[in-house]
């Protein structure tokens, strides 16, 4: 089984919804649609209030080179620009948009055999980004500076409790692997890898008994390989995948085209197929609302700008001793305050921990165990990094490796101290940007 030193095997909670079919989440009257729901310049908004909009309408260009186009998830009327919480708690605008109940559906014209750099304008054209949590826009990343060999599709969905993925390779496989080929055109690379974690072997047998596609043992010439990874946190992270399906090593700072690799995730690849194929742009993805505390877990495709509240409505309300709610998944997602927070594009999950899911111990002393240091997957020494940054020195934690860490939060799960070592990693970072 392929798998990278370090880690750590963490109760994947997956049960809840694993094997729940992709629910379509009925349209609600009120969307606030993020305008910066990707890395990068927020987008410029191209309505006013007062506007009527059809579903899969453009009402957000991108700003620059690194932003994303924005639709309009519903048939409406604008009520406005507004300022909302995201689920990091920065105020951002959003688009009020007040849904009408028409079924006016507006599409970019489907494309058939198309060239590579069709296939790169209209992913840009569609504001697809990076769907598994980074949002970096798409069009970009697959058009590196560096000579790359390898596509490779991060199947490993390794966060726990997260079901959406699997849910997509599963039930809309055929699309998966069309939006797969056109990616790899797009990256212009022959070589497909899916890295897929040994906890998904439904979807494994569904994508292996496609023509095409092969486990590693029974693998053609031209065929896209699906691997099995090892269960183990944090398989899915770009730096770790890479080194399990390739046994290559991205440098420290470096991206991952650097040793020739491109790595999308599940949910763009399908998202890509979409564009190009059905000339649908990104305005819904599917998401896990999942956890102990939530009455009714379900995986459900949902607009984007759609208020946690009517989510969590639509899956039968909060029990009494939810202690946590979460943006994301348990290990590398967002603590809420409340609900009052809406759907990106980026957004894989929502989950609501009871207290016996969700530690909410408070820090005490680092004991100095060492534990952190053993299960980093960057060989970082995770302890000092929080020691500096606890006591305001930037320079040292940054020499510890703050800038390396890619915020697994692996080193926090192990703490017995429960140091927050993640937030101390963030904050040498904020630091930094604000020194420069
Ligand atoms: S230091 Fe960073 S990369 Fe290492 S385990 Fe902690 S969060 Fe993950
Ligand atoms: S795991 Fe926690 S207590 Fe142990 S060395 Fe690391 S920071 Fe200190």
């Amino acid at each position: 089984m392929r798998t990278f030193k370090g880690g750590k095997h963490v109760p994947d909670n997956k049960d809840l919804t694993q094997g729940l079919a992709i629910e379509q989440m009925p349209i609600i009257l009120d969307y606030y649609v993020s305008l910066a729901q990707h890395i990068g310049k927020p987008a410029e908004a191209v309505v006013s209030a007062g506007d009527n909009v059809a579903e899969g309408q453009l009402i957000a260009k991108a700003s620059g080179f690194i932003s994303a186009n924005i639709f309009s998830p519903v048939c409406g009327v604008v009520v406005g620009i507004e300022k909302r919480k995201n689920a990091q708690g920065a105020t951002i605008d959003c688009i009020h948009i007040k849904s009408n109940g028409e079924q006016k559906v507006e599409t970019l014209q489907p494309l058939s055999n198309p060239t590579r750099e069709q296939i790169v304008a209209r992913i840009a054209e569609a504001g697809i980004v990076g769907m598994g949590g980074a949002g970096f826009p798409t069009a970009v990343k697959v058009q590196p500076k560096d000579f790359v060999d390898t596509l490779i599709i991060n199947a490993a969905e390794c966060e726990p409790y997260l079901n959406c993925d699997n849910r997509l390779m599963i039930e809309r496989a055929k699309e998966f692997i069309e939006g797969t080929k056109l990616l790899a055109k797009a990256c212009n690379v022959e070589r497909i890898f899916i890295g897929l974690e040994e906890n998904k072997m439904e979807a494994y047998n569904t994508l292996v008994a496609l023509d095409g596609v092969s486990g590693e043992k029974d693998a053609q010439p031209g065929d896209i390989v699906v691997m099995l990874l090892k269960k183990k946190y944090p398989q899915g992270a770009e730096k770790t995948i890479i080194y399990a399906c390739t046994k290559r090593k991205v440098p420290c700072g470096a991206l991952p085209a650097s040793v020739g690799c491109i790595v999308n995730n599940v949910g763009t690849a399908y998202a890509v197929y979409d564009a190009v194929v059905n000339g649908k742009p990104l305005y819904t993805r599917v998401m896990t609302v999942s956890g102990r505390g939530i009455n009714n877990p379900k995986n459900i495709q949902v607009r984007t700008g759609t208020p946690l509240t009517a989510i969590v409505d639509f899956c039968g309300g909060l029990k009494e001793d939810t202690a946590k709610l979460v943006s994301g998944g348990p290990m590398m997602g967002f603590s809420l305050a409340d609900l009052d927070v809406c759907t990106t594009k980026t957004d894989s999950g929502f989950l609501a921990l009871t207290s016996a899911e969700a530690s909410t111990a408070l820090p005490t002393e680092c004991i100095n165990c060492g534990r952190c240091a053993s299960v980093c997957p960057m060989n970082l020494m995770p302890m000092y990094i929080d020691f500096y940054a606890t006591c305001g020195d930037t320079e040292n934690a940054v020499k510890y490796g703050a800038c390396n860490c890619f915020e697994c939060g692996t080193c926090a799960y192990v703490c017995p101290a429960k140091r927050p070592i993640v937030q101390s990693v963030r904050l040498t970072k904020m630091r930094l940007r604000e020194k420069k």
